[in-house]
């Protein structure tokens, strides 16, 4: 089956961010309630789908000459974005609810509250934002990446959201490579931006993280995709976790082998692995 059509299919059937720090989002089940049986996302299919061709992108990516590797792994990246954006979509499209629900979305250039939390990313997010940077088109990057990744090592989540450090990627206020960000920041979709101002205001006085209201739906539909993604990374013979983004970002900018050494089989972003301190 090709790219193009299992793409279409995994949309139409249908952390990420450490989301420990928020509260359950109340909006998405009764999302789900409005749809009909036959309009509710399959997530399981959306796993298999992206368990299927993740596997075999990667194996045809490894048969590659080393400089033809990064345009394989960037586009299998970008297609994971796609049909995430394609599933958010028919939800929205298929429940009564859908529009409505879409106009809550606070989510707006400028807002990055939620921007100072660990981002767990899969290993292709990760490389697609390092590539990106490497381009020149965002290389201005590079150095704050380094620096952010050297103040979290060693802090565990909570801690570095606690600590209020930004994500080293924005600028002016917004996310300087949107168009390449990963899966769990694109679903990452609130409807009050002043609870996630108070809970950032919150820790960064001392207290604790307070409940902020994201919709669950897109989070679950990235959940599908990015397991897929780990068990596809799994099934190619590759180390397959959930990595924290800007560590991982760094160390890929930094040692040119790295992305490499990972699709022969070694195990380079150990030291990296989401929701490790
Ligand atoms: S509303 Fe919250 S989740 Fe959305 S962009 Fe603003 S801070 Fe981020
Ligand atoms: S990658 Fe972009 S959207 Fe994600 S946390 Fe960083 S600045 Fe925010």
């Amino acid at each position: 089956m090709g790219e193009a059509k299992r793409r279409k299919q995994a949309g139409r059937q249908q952390p990420a961010r450490d989301t420990a720090l928020t509260d359950k989002p109340r909006s998405s089940q009764e999302f789900f309630d409005q749809l009909a049986p036959a309009q509710r996302p399959d997530f399981f299919q959306l796993f298999e789908a992206t368990r299927e061709i993740t596997r075999d992108e990667l194996m045809a990516v490894r048969s590659e000459a080393a400089d033809g590797r990064s345009e394989g792994l960037e586009s299998l990246a970008r297609a994971r974005h796609a049909d995430l954006d394609d599933a958010v979509e028919a939800g929205f499209a298929a429940s009564p609810d859908g529009e409505a629900t879409r106009r809550a979305i606070a989510c707006r250039k400028g807002c990055y509250f939620c921007c100072h939390v660990n981002v767990s990313a899969s290993i292709p997010d990760a490389i697609l934002v390092a590539n990106t940077i490497r381009s020149g088109s965002a290389g201005r990057f590079a150095a704050a990446v380094r620096t952010t990744a050297a103040q979290i090592a060693g802090l565990d989540p909570a801690e570095r959201y606690r600590q209020a450090i930004p994500c080293p990627l924005l600028e002016d206020g917004a996310c300087g490579i949107h168009e390449a960000r990963p899966t769990a920041c694109r679903a990452y979709l609130a409807t009050d931006a002043g609870k996630c101002e108070a809970s950032l205001s919150s820790v960064k006085a001392g207290g604790q993280p307070t409940p902020v209201e994201s919709l669950a739906y897109p989070q679950q539909l990235s959940a599908a995709i990015n397991s897929g993604v780990l068990q596809g990374c799994a099934e190619a013979g590759l180390q397959s976790c959930a990595v924290e983004l800007t560590g991982a970002v760094d160390l890929i900018l930094r040692d040119a082998t790295a992305v490499d050494r990972w699709l022969n089989g070694e195990h380079v972003f150990a030291p990296y692995r989401a929701g490790d301190g």
